[in-house]
């Protein structure tokens, strides 16, 4: 060890420049060296580094992992630094639902015809929209899908070879957003073996990064886990290359215990106890820190509906916090391809039928090694017929059987643009346009927000004890989290409890909730929902206790962020590469690719290049 770097500013210094909310769902001290860079004070370059090798990965997800394989299989030394105790990020978390094309042994197996000339004008056809008009491939950037194209299929036989199990059937559509249209690309990874400190979701993303973990720790790659990386060095503030990175220390410690949480596996792990470490990179650095959503300030840049009390779809386990970005544009870098993320899209903000906790997007279970974090499973709605959906001051906005809009290759485009015409002018014309959204109407701007943000605020689901006997629901601690579940004898005492809930800014009127619910049950008696067409309304609310629970949609993935040219390095405002700098997966721009396909064909291409950098 040694170290002698200088810090750059201090959390309390940050607070004071950045101002106080300024990183609401981030560890501000985390962000504050990378945020003061890039308010003009580059940070010093150490004389003397705690740790070096060829290669310096960022993130150990979907884009990561593979890119450390890579620069290993070419020959160079590689450290991956993550911030959280175990590897795999989102993609550990994730359904294992893996898009690849361009003509991959599995396509082929199943006569499926592809091949990267398909591929790329798929990922680039502008006529293909969702069904509220969303174009799903309009804003690509050209160059990005073509390296995609061109290797998604040699990534597919990469990841195979690293040991990961697909299953042995044909790929289909199913869990693909905006993968193309014209052939059929999703492999499948399964895990069915629950929660455990081995798969803390028990996703099929767990047979994804498992397989790819052992692959790398065999082949000698080493792994700091519990460090943030906070800044990345380069010679000059604006020019010359990347040096290296500076990291601090970010251990998991769950509530009620006083040791971090361990990973899976430690064969490779770097042990350090230091607060903070700097790491040279001889080649190159490369950035997979998994994008934005996140970081609420950053997120909100390209939709500014997103305040603060929506969660991170798996923020409970990886932070999707844009350390990435704003590391790399604070030594130049710039920001791509932003349409695809300001757009209304698909997959971005979702529904889920989990309730009374915050942590709503995963199924957590007690056997997760994070649950003490979670702190609740939630309750899993079977019908929404059991509960009405209210806004932060108690009104109901809309029919709470529909969800968002069907995605752009399995419900939507796919179905509506048979026969698919690749590129063909017409297809736009083809879709039933279908904009009714239930996000759309929750971030409708409504008259409980309040300056400055004019937060929508949360959502919350609202039912009776005869609700709670249908869903067979167990409303235990373990179950429900207590600033997100609520239960009172009648509905004027339920109203202002809400309050407690950290994210419920406004009171909600008793009055207006109370209101709400009685209008929904003469809408039972009617038997029609005329005010937001809920097909038959089938059960009142009037027997209590009454409960009011979190319902609020989370946010999903990142479609924009760093620019990137073919080999994945990164590019600043004057179009110029910043030599030794890669990025890949949901910080890097161009794509509108959902997920794990985009993200470790991108960590393929990355790791290679990044191998045969010069360095110095
Ligand atoms: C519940 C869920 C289900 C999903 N299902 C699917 C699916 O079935 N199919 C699909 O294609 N996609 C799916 N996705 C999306 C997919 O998981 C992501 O798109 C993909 O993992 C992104 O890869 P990435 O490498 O960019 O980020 P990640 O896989 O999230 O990896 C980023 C890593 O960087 C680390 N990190 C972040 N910042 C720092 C820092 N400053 N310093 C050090 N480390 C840092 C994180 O801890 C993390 O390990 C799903 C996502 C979720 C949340």
């Amino acid at each position: 060890m040694g170290g002698n770097t200088r810090t750059g500013v201090s959390r309390r210094e940050f607070v004071r420049r950045s101002g106080a909310g300024a990183a609401a769902m981030v560890g501000a001290g985390a962000l504050s060296a990378s945020v003061a860079q890039a308010q003009g004070s580059a940070a010093a370059i150490p004389s003397k580094w705690t740790l070096e090798a060829d290669v310096v990965v960022i993130g150990s997800g979907a884009a990561g992992m593979p890119a450390a394989i890579r620069a290993r299989d070419a020959g160079a030394s590689v450290i991956v630094v993550d911030t959280n105790y175990d590897v795999g990020g989102h993609a550990m978390i994730c359904g294992g639902n893996v898009p690849l094309g361009g003509g991959t042994s599995a396509q082929k197996k199943f006569n499926i015809e592809d091949s990267p000339d398909i591929l790329f004008r798929d990922l680039t056809d502008w006529s293909v929209v969702e069904v509220n008009g969303i174009p799903d491939y309009r804003y690509n950037d050209r160059a990005v899908q073509r390296a995609l194209a061109d290797n998604e299929a040699l990534n597919y036989e990469f990841l195979v070879e690293n040991g990961v199990p697909f299953v042995d059937k044909s790929p289909d559509n199913f869990g693909g957003h905006a993968i193309g249209v014209s052939a059929k690309r999703e492999n499948h990874c399964v895990w069915d073996k629950g929660q455990s400190l081995e798969s803390p979701a028990g996703a099929g993303g767990t047979n994804l990064m498992r397989p790819l973990e052992a692959s790398a720790r065999k082949k000698g790659v080493r792994f700091l886990l519990n460090y943030h990386m906070d800044v990345i060095f380069r010679e000059r503030p604006n020019a010359g290359r990347v040096l290296g990175i500076k990291a601090s220390y970010t251990p998991t410690v769950l509530p009620g215990t006083s040791a971090p949480l361990k990973s899976f596996r430690s064969d490779g792990n770097i042990d350090m106890s230091a607060k903070t470490v700097t790491i040279r990179a001889r080649k190159a650095v490369i950035i997979g820190t998994g994008g934005n959503t996140g970081n609420v300030n950053f997120r909100r840049m390209f939709d500014p509906r997103l305040t603060e009390e929506y969660p991170l779809a798996a923020g409970e386990f990886s932070p999707q916090d844009a350390s990435g970005e704003l590391a790399a544009m604070a030594i130049g870098a710039t920001l791509w391809g932003t349409a695809n993320q300001t757009m209304d899209r698909n997959g971005a903000l979702r529904k889920r039928p989990i309730i009374g906790t915050p942590s709503n997007y995963v199924e957590w279970k007690k056997e997760s090694p994070i649950f003490p974090k979670v702190g609740a499973t939630g309750l899993t709605v079977r019908n929404w017929q059991d509960a009405i959906i209210v806004n932060q001051v108690g009104k109901r906005f809309y029919n709470e059987m529909q969800d968002g809009y069907p995605n752009g290759t399995t419900q939507g485009s796919q179905a509506f643009l048979n026969p698919y015409v690749q590129g063909d002018w017409r297809n736009a014309s083809k879709i039933k346009y279908t904009p009714m959204n239930y996000v759309d109407a929750a971030l409708a701007i409504n008259e409980g927000s309040t300056a400055p943000d004019f937060s929508a605020g949360p959502q919350w689901a609202i039912f009776d004890a005869e609700a709670a006997k249908r869903e067979k629901w167990n409303m235990n601690p373990s179950n429900v989290r207590s600033e997100y579940f609520f239960t009172a004898a009648t509905l004027a005492e339920l109203a202002p409890l809400l309050t407690k809930c950290p994210h419920q800014k406004v009171n909600m009127p008793a009055a207006n909730l109370e209101a709400t619910v009685k209008r929904y049950n003469e809408l039972v008696d009617l038997g029609v929902d005329q005010d937001f067409g809920k097909p038959k309304p089938l059960y009142k609310i009037e027997t209590g206790p009454f409960y009011a629970a979190w319902a609020t949609f989370t946010v999903h993935d990142t479609y924009a962020g760093l620019r990137i040219n073919m080999k994945c390095q990164v590019m600043d405002m004057q179009g110029q590469v910043i030599p030794g700098l890669y990025c890949g997966g949901e910080s890097a721009a161009g794509s509108s690719q959902h997920g794990t396909g985009r993200s470790t064909t991108q960590g393929f291409i990355a790791g290679k290049e990044a191998a045969a950098e010069r360095g110095r």
